[in-house]
């Protein structure tokens, strides 16, 4: 496998000829445009339109974003060529992805709902190049979105005004559709609705943001509905915000592993053509500790990321394994963008403020990934329910191959209740460690062994199971249970070099270890459940030989790429 992107060299198999011409005039688009003009529109704050033009001329939104049946003959919702695309828009730009992604979001509630008549509007603008934009937040409420101020009020048989304002809510300056959310005056049921920003009863405040992206404040003032507007209702409209949630928070994942991958292809090729005291600053032992530990938390990002795709195209009402994968493909690799940006910074240390650079962008933007479309404790707080079927009933769930196949990934749009998490089933996730004999794996299991006795013997008490702050950080070491499962299901899948799993497992017992000190540092934590996470606390099998084997590698991106100027 190649593993990291590299634009000059693009080589992943597609089944169809359109999704690989999709890859390539993506990158074409951006290499075209070249890394001076992309630094000074970013630092003009100047509105993409040019890749917008681009989008509407080739079609690109319409062919990735467009369910069978509703567009084109290419166009499907395929995560599989989703991933990659998003990962090369984050290589060139967050702001270039973000645009994409907010109308990926205020697509979801359009593809889930039964209204025709929106549906075939939503297809028809995306043929015509249109973007999309999903009005969820408000400037009060924050993750609490039981309590929107957004009021639907009925006036007649089928017709309604509309009366509130939205805050955070990208593209909803030039949407075609801006998907919104609120609540039925008198019954108090949630409804998602269809707004026009282009209709005088729709007033784009601000941007709330100083960017490329527009970040809007809208305000509606007695906005007038039909039945035809109406997208969802009650709990269906409810289910809707949050499985389209489930969709969209995917993508961050990638966006960080373009943003990573751009900004190491730029410290890789300034540190090893620095020369310091006379020696390049790769020949520093830490800077060399500090590229590999970077590469390997890459990869990790990607293996994760790419098994979790395998997971959620393969769900379906009994096999929803893909709710604990997303919310860690959105918390865990964008955290992990943050450690590799970190990494890199401090060796490329004031080359990384340069106006020229990507990485001066990358070291900005890497920081917004964790905290939207719901915070990193939202999201551990979130899978934590689903920490006792994962550690103590584990069931004989169907295998999934890797899936890169051209399906069109229906069930993402009728994904169901939104409730239920708790009774999820998970396969037995110590198969996947007891498939690889390497040192640290080994390591690995026994901390996990320990976290699991803590769970079984020492649970957390009533006390502590109200306590968020102690509950994120069980949280933690759950999230790093996972991740390293998943990925060794893909180092299987993707026959990963053995050294370059075990140094990937070299910074998943350092991350545990540091985890466990953590929860062991809890005012509350119990003398029982100290005594576990001392037995969590583990250093790494060193090895020189596999180290410098990844060594090699992070050397081999010097001059690999680098963006047409
Ligand atoms: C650039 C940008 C673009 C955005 N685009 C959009 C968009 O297009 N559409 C849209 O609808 N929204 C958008 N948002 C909003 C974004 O999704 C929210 O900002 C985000 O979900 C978090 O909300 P908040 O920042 O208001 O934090 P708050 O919800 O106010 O959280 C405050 C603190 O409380 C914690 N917290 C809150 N709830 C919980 C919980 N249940 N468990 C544990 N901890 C909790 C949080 O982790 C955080 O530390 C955007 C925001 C920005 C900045």
């Amino acid at each position: 496998m190649e593993t990291l992107l590299n634009p000059r060299r693009h080589a992943r198999a597609y089944p169809d000829a359109r999704s690989l011409e999709v890859m390539h005039q993506t990158i074409d688009f951006f290499e075209r445009k070249g890394k001076r003009r992309l630094k000074e529109d970013y630092h003009a704050r100047v509105w993409y339109a040019d890749f917008l033009e681009f989008v509407r001329r080739e079609r690109i939104f319409a062919t990735m974003c467009t369910p069978a049946g509703y567009g084109a003959a290419d166009a499907r919702w395929d995560t599989w060529r989703i991933c990659e695309f998003a990962e090369i828009l984050g290589f060139y730009g967050l702001q270039y992805w973000y645009t994409w992604q907010v109308s990926v979001l205020g697509l979801g509630p359009i593809w889930m709902s039964r209204n025709e008549t929106v549906k075939q509007r939503a297809a028809r603008a995306l043929e015509a190049g249109g973007i999309f934009a999903f009005g969820l937040s408000e400037r009060a409420h924050g993750a609490d979105i039981y309590s929107t101020d957004m009021v639907v009020t009925p006036v007649d048989e089928g017709v309604y005004r509309a009366s509130g304002r939205k805050y955070y809510i990208g593209n909803g300056n030039q949407a075609a559709i801006v998907s919104t959310f609120g609540k039925l005056a008198g019954s108090g049921d949630y409804v998602f609705f269809a707004a026009d920003p282009t209709h005088p009863r729709y007033e784009c405040v601000q941007n709330v943001c100083a960017s490329q992206n527009f970040v809007s404040e809208f305000a509606l003032d007695e906005y007038p509905l039909t039945e035809d507007d109406i997208l969802h209702k009650g709990r269906a409209a409810w289910d809707a915000a949050l499985n389209t949630v489930n969709i969209g928070k995917y993508n961050l994942g990638w966006a960080s592993i373009g943003i990573c991958t751009h900004a190491l292809y730029e410290a890789v090729a300034h540190a090893h053509n620095r020369h310091l005291y006379g020696m390049r600053v790769t020949d520093f032992p830490h800077v060399q500790r500090m590229f590999v530990d970077a590469y390997a938390r890459l990869v990790a990002m990607k293996l994760f990321a790419l098994r979790a795709c395998d997971y959620m195209r393969s769900a379906s009402p009994d096999d929803r394994r893909y709710l604990l994968y997303n919310p860690m493909v959105k918390m865990k690799v964008t955290t992990e963008g943050e450690r590799v940006i970190n990494l890199l910074w401090d060796v490329i240390a004031a080359k990384g403020f340069e106006k020229s650079m990507y990485f001066e962008q990358a070291a900005v933007d890497i920081r917004a990934l964790p905290k939207l479309e719901g915070t990193v404790h939202v999201n551990i707080a979130l899978i934590v329910k689903f920490m006792p079927n994962f550690f103590f009933a584990p069931a004989d769930c169907p295998e999934i191959p890797r899936r890169d196949d051209a399906a069109d990934d229906v069930f993402l749009f009728d994904q169901g209740a939104a409730r239920g998490l708790g009774s999820i089933r998970f396969h037995d996730y110590r198969r996947a460690f007891a498939a690889f004999d390497l040192p640290n794996v080994r390591v690995f299991a026994q901390q996990v062994d320990a976290f699991r006795d803590l769970l079984a013997s020492a649970p957390p008490n009533e006390a502590q199971m109200k306590d968020t702050d102690f509950l994120l950080a069980g949280g933690e070491l759950f999230a790093l249970v996972v991740y390293a499962q998943l990925l060794l299901e893909n180092a299987r899948l993707y026959g990963i070099e053995p050294e370059l799993v075990d140094q990937m497992f070299d910074f998943l017992v350092r991350d545990f270890a540091e985890f466990a000190l953590q929860l062991h540092s809890k005012a509350s934590s119990t003398p029982e459940q100290m005594r576990h996470c001392l037995r969590m606390i583990a250093k790494p099998i060193a090895d020189e030989r596999r180290t410098a084997a990844v060594w090699d590698r992070v050397l081999a991106l010097d001059g690999a790429y680098e963006m047409n100027a």
